[in-house]
């Protein structure tokens, strides 16, 4: 079954949406002191009965969680339940109608939005690049990245081999009038923007749906390193995800239904289980279209 697994109109929407937000909002100017800044946000993230209503419809449900510091926190539910609208709302793309969300046991309405941003970096459901370099494109909102540290953050990303491989490397043109790129290439390039970001608070908004069985392989690796010492929300797709997740939390319908590690959740009936048997049999098939088409198996 693909059920849940290919992208609605309406998503697709949102995504538009997130893009123009993401382009605003994101910190033109980033301090050279980052360790500093970064010292002082832990990333702890606190829901407390958050809902969330686009017109009259609730698309979260009195939600509440507690992410301690550098833990990872993975959300698994069927398409529209509410996975990106949650995540959104840490970096406040929207702010919640109902309930509190509470960074450090802040508020998050009381923090600056620049350095909220800094502080939570994204990568997106359908990652955006602009009309320029892929240097620029990684650096943009940290203008000032020396060439060293933008290849340290594709080298993490996994993406620098093939920006290696591109006629210009790093300066090749890329976007609307540039080149093309994959959606697993555009998902590293956006992942290591993020990562240049350093930022407390990682979100990772199915950022390897895109890619190959072995990109995946390689991402997870490096993800690995990315997320260490980082407070996670990674909406996963996938079962190593799912596996290395201090909690998964189960979103149905804007609520969440259940909550616990794998382990935990796969012991006992219920969504959890349903969505892991379905995704499963959704990932062998995905794997025999990779072998018949000697394609890379991508579900877009
Ligand atoms: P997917 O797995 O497809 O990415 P999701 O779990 O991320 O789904 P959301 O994108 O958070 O789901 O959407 C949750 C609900 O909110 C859906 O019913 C969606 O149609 C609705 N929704 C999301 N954004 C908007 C918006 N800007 N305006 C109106 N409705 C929205
Ligand atoms: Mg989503």
């Amino acid at each position: 079954s693909q059920l849940g697994f290919f992208l609605n109109n309406l998503t697709q929407a949102t995504a538009a949406g997130e893009r123009l937000l993401e382009i605003l909002d994101y910190p033109d100017t980033l301090d050279r002191d980052r360790e500093h800044l970064t010292g002082e946000i832990k990333g702890r993230v606190e829901f407390r009965n958050v809902t969330v209503r686009y017109g009259n419809v609730e698309v979260l449900k009195n939600v509440s969680f507690v992410a301690e510091p550098g833990e990872t926190i993975a959300l698994l539910g069927l398409t529209g339940s509410g996975k990106t609208s949650l995540t959104s709302l840490i970096a406040r793309f929207y702010d919640a109608g109902e309930g509190q969300i509470l960074i450090d046991g802040e508020d998050i309405r009381h923090w600056d939005r620049h350095t909220l941003r800094r502080q939570v970096g994204v990568v997106f459901q359908e990652p955006f690049l602009f009309s320029t370099t892929i240097f620029a494109n990684i650096a943009y909102g940290r203008p000032n990245a020396s060439e060293e540290d933008v290849e340290r953050a594709a080298t993490l990303a996994d993406a620098a081999e093939f920006i290696h491989g591109l006629p210009e490397g790093y300066f090749t043109l890329v976007g609307e009038r540039g080149m093309g790129l994959s959606g697993g290439q555009k998902q590293r390039v956006a992942l290591a923007r993020a990562i240049l970001l350093n930022p407390s608070i990682l979100i990772l908004d199915d950022a390897t749906s895109a890619v190959d069985m072995e990109t995946e392989y390689q991402i997870q690796q490096a993800l690995q390193q990315v997320m260490a010492g980082r407070t996670t929300f990674i909406i996963a797709h996938r079962i190593s995800s799912l596996k290395r997740a201090d909690q998964v939390l189960v979103l149905d319908d804007g609520r969440i239904v259940d909550r616990g590690t794998h382990d935990e959740l796969l012991s006992r009936p219920g969504l959890y289980r349903e969505i892991f048997d379905m995704q499963f049999q959704d990932f062998s098939s995905m794997n025999n279209v990779a072998v018949l088409t000697g394609t890379s198996g991508s579900r877009h």
